[in-house]
């Protein structure tokens, strides 16, 4: 008998069908670097339209978390699809390098600065640390593929970038948004420092809840409540209830509502009566646990403003003040007001000009001008006041409750609101709020609900102080007047001479100059300030640091890409500071992702211990599947990790590498250059799946464009799964294995093959970079170095037929009749009347329309079907009845079809004629299938 196998096509391809990629991917790196690849991208840039993500700087301390990943991931796979689509997008890397955690982990080696080393030798270790985290976090970001700057990152401790941040602050001082205020903000005892709103947590704590009476001294109540006519003989007292007693020897006032009707109630064991709002009556007498106390009289708040109050224990009277902020949620209605030690209270101590005055140092102890409790700390302080009012018959009431308490983020201690000397970026001093305000509803908000959350927040957020009293950090580099507070006449051109100087030597500059160099014969009445910026300020003004020092970049930023908590962090320092800078949003589109959370929707957590390490995903999945996983996510809401989820995606992933595998082993011995077949000779099916492709792509295209990663992932795993591997690939392999080598018949779907695999490779680029560049290498063909120096495939729409009668909806009543055809075939073979679909021959019964349509394939209908016969017939019945029967003929020994004519040519025994014609020549010809 004779052997065929030698004139078979087989695939065959040098690319493996086991991935590898733990160990194949840091190959491609090299590759990468070696070809320097994102320099050649700069390089083309010449004529292409901008795109500019700007980079959310990380902060320069640990190992990258799964988050940090999943952030930089997307952020490539928007850099990469832009580059495809034919813009140039610039990708540079940033770090956030000063700040509180740093220091903490330099301390913990050497101690606190100007205890046992020095500030400038401390400062000097912390761009040390910082410096080496940076390296760390951005070997694991070039791990992951993603394609940036790496050489070249910019970083806020740059001497640059450390100079510029100190001209932001003058542009913001020159357009009147910074005031300086003795403001109460959230102060940490531990820190020493005042903590921006985002270092504040919330947790449960426990506390003194006591109510208070300050007892009246002003006769006018007397008179107001008409004590005397009504023969009542007793003092008048207003009651306040607090949770932080130790800011009583700082109150001021007590504030009611001017539209809330209060009530004086008859307390029989005591010699007062008091006043107590009158919805918050049956509250208070369950309080007191008592019933129908007396009213003596009632009386709106407005009625009572300025009346006096002696203070409980301090010799002085405060005033009734009148506020819309006092609720009646809790409390009596009657609000204990220490201006020093509350926002609200703040902005109604300024409002009556009381006195703000912190009788609390930064240690958290009382200052010495305090009276009875000088030095002593005040949570300590908190049961001795209580015993004092106890003593002096003005507690009331006395209990612990438990409830939600600002803590420091970092040393998760209870924060105090302490009125501290202070810098603010004023809100409303010169429209910042208003502008804000207006410019966001200029941005768009991916998903949209971003703006209404991004509006709520502006429009109700405090002015933002942006001093600080660390080391490591830009300098507040200002100089004020010691009396009047007010800044130093020449601070522009002053602000300008430090930055010049930190351009050169960094912030240490500022600490090494003297207020006389500078100021000259002003410098007795000037100081120094000797607080840092803020560190959201820092990373907020990268527009204005990171852009004009690099002509790729630009203003504004086409996109700002980063995690929902963001909104309170850089996407609003950055908003803020451009609006108060330049009047105009630094970005035209904010797109946010949710956080990674378990299976059971649970933050990712150590004590929890459901952290996964990137580091270790990548090292045994591979970065690809990782990638994978995050397009597979409908980023915007949270982000699930499992194992289950990772083996998914594992699966899918050897699903789309093994079609690429497919592909590119019957593209073997394909020359493009050569063996194309014409458009207009390519046989129908391929037409057609090159229209699929075509279509497909226009969607995945599309779906880039709109940042819907997921939307990419479905339909390129559809193609995959479905068009080609249930459906073309299936069909061509006979043609593909039995055509003649050269014949049109082959050579066409190869030509189709090749196409797909030009698109497949470019669609899969932004996610699956590492596997399309290892693709792209074995692609035949002379091309680019790298996938990602080429844009879209767009050879496609010249290969579509125009209309004719074999179009899209005429391949889909196909499909479906392939599939009612597999029933019957599955039917049979369960019956054991057929094995394989080829020992089949089916009967089609139609009616007269689908007739029409079939009979269209000739003799080729088969083929689709991958029977050995297939056989129409036009019937009256309608819709389709199909019949299976076992073939009777011998198989040919080289394409398997059962057929008459097998062995009927003598010098080809055990093959079809259709094999022989193959084999010896012309080949056979196929127009459809
Ligand atoms: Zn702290
Ligand atoms: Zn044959």
């Amino acid at each position: 008998m004779k052997d065929y196998k030698d004139t078979l096509n087989l695939p065959n391809t040098a690319f493996p069908m086991k991935a590898n990629l733990a160990v194949r991917e840091p190959e491609i790196l090299k590759q990468w670097a070696e070809i320097k690849l994102y320099e050649t991208l700069k390089a083309r840039s010449t004529g292409k339209p901008r795109f500019m993500l700007s980079d959310g700087p990380p902060y320069a301390n640990g190992a990258i978390h799964l988050g940090h990943a999943v952030d930089k991931i997307l952020k490539d796979m928007v850099i990469k699809s832009k580059t495809l689509s034919g813009f140039y997008a610039p990708f540079i890397p940033g770090w956030d390098c000063h700040g509180l955690p740093i220091e903490l982990n330099v301390e913990k080696k050497v101690g606190k600065a100007g205890h046992k080393i020095d500030a400038k030798t401390f400062r000097q270790k912390c761009r040390a640390y910082a410096l080496e985290q940076i390296d760390i976090q951005r070997e694991a970001f070039i791990r992951l593929g993603v394609l940036g700057d790496f050489e070249n990152p910019y970083r806020t401790m740059d001497y640059t970038y450390e100079a510029d941040v100190v001209r932001a602050l003058g542009v913001i001082a020159k357009n009147n948004h910074l005031h300086k205020g003795f403001k109460p903000v959230h102060w940490c005892v531990e820190c020493g420092s005042a903590l921006a709103e985002a270092e504040v947590e919330y947790q449960d704590k426990q506390s003194s809840s006591i109510h208070v009476v300050f007892l009246s001294t002003d006769p006018k109540f007397e008179t107001i409540f008409g004590l005397k006519e009504k023969g009542i003989k007793k003092s008048l007292g207003v009651v306040i209830w607090t949770t932080t007693p130790w800011t009583l020897p700082a109150n001021q006032a007590v504030a009611l509502n001017p539209n809330v009707e209060y009530s004086l109630l008859n307390l029989t064991e005591k010699p007062y009566a008091v006043l107590v709002a009158k919805e918050r009556i049956a509250d208070f007498e369950k309080q007191l646990g008592v019933t129908d106390l007396e009213i003596l009289g009632e009386c709106l708040g407005s009625k009572l403003e300025g009346f006096l109050l002696q203070h409980p224990f301090n010799d002085r009277q405060v005033p009734i003040v009148l506020g819309d902020h006092v609720t009646l949620d809790a409390g009596t209605g009657c609000v204990h007001t220490a201006p020093a030690h509350g926002l609200e209270d703040y902005s109604v101590g300024l409002q009556y000009g009381l006195v703000v005055e912190s009788l609390v140092g930064a240690d958290g102890c009382y200052l010495e001008k305090t009276p009875i409790f000088a030095g002593e700390h005040v949570f300590k302080a908190n049961p001795k006041i209580i015993e004092l009012l106890k003593g002096s018959g003005h507690l009331l009431k006395q209990e612990t409750i438990e409830h939600s308490y600002p803590h420091c983020w970092r040393h998760k201690t209870p924060l105090i609101f302490r009125a501290t000397q202070q810098w603010f970026i004023s809100m409303d001093q010169n429209q910042l709020r208003a502008q804000t305000l207006a410019a966001i509803k200029k941005i768009q908000w991916i998903p949209a609900w971003g703006e209404a959350r991004m509006e709520g927040m502006v429009a109700d957020r405090p002015d933002w102080c942006i001093s600080r009293q660390r080391t490591w950090g830009v300098p507040l580099a200002i100089f004020f007047h010691k009396e009047t507070g007010e800044l130093h006449p020449r601070t522009l051109e002053l602000i300008e001479t430090v930055a010049e100087k930190i351009e050169e030597t960094g912030i240490d500059a500022w600490y090494e100059l003297s207020i006389e160099d500078l100021l000259g014969h002003d410098a007795k009445e000037y100081e120094k300030s000797s607080d840092t910026v803020e560190v959201w300020l820092e990373s907020g003004v990268y527009h204005e640091c990171v852009p004009k020092r690099r002509p790729e970049l630009g203003f504004p930023a086409d996109l700002y890409l980063e995690g929902s908590d963001q909104y309170r962090g850089w996407f609003q320092s950055s908003l803020l500071t451009a609006i108060a800078m330049r009047g105009e949003a630094p970005f035209r589109q904010i797109l946010t992702h949710g956080f990674t959370v378990d299976e059971q929707g649970r933050k990712m957590s150590k004590s929890l211990g459901n952290v996964v390490a990137p580091e270790k995903v990548v090292n045994s999945l591979g970065a690809d599947v990782l990638r994978l996983w995050v397009s597979a996510t409908d980023y915007r809401s949270e982000i699930t990790v499992s194992e289950t989820l990772f083996k998914q995606t594992s699966d899918i992933y050897r699903r789309i590498r093994n079609t690429a595998r497919f592909l590119l082993a019957n593209l073997d011995g394909f020359d493009p250059e050569v063996h194309q077949t014409p458009s207009d000779k390519l046989l129908q099916l391929d037409r057609y799946i090159v229209e699929r492709a075509a279509s497909i792509q226009a969607d995945i295209i599309k779906a880039y464009a709109e940042y819907e990663f997921h939307v990419v992932y479905q339909k390129i795993h559809y193609f995959c799964a479905m068009e080609l591997g249930s459906f073309y690939l299936d069909v061509i392999k006979d043609r593909q294995y039995t055509g003649m080598q050269n014949g049109i018949p082959r050579r066409s779907a190869q030509t189709a093959l090749f196409h797909i695999a030009e698109c497949l490779v470019r669609w899969i680029a932004p996610i699956l970079s590492f596997t399309a560049e290892e693709i792209w290498s074995h692609l035949p063909g002379n091309r680019e170095a790298s996938v990602f120096l080429t844009e879209w495939y767009q050879t496609l729409p010249t290969l579509l037929p125009s209309t004719n009668a074999w179009d899209s909806a005429f391949w889909e009543q196909v499909i479906h009749v392939r599939n009612e055809v597999n029933k019957a075939l599955e039917e049979a073979r369960t019956k054991g009347t057929i094995g394989s679909g080829l020992e089949a021959e089916v009967d089609l019964y139609c009616d007269a329309t689908l007739f029409g349509l079939l009979s269209q394939f000739k003799d080729e209908l088969r083929f689709v079907l991958i029977t050995s016969r297939a056989t129409l017939h036009e019937s009256n019945e309608s819709g389709l009845r199909i019949t299976v029967a076992g073939s009777e003929h011998a198989k040919c020994e080289r394409c398997w079809h059962r057929r008459r004519d097998v062995s009927a040519h003598p010098e080809y025994p055990g093959i079809c004629s259709r094999c022989v014609e193959n084999i010896k020549g012309p080949g056979e010809i196929r127009l459809y299938a």
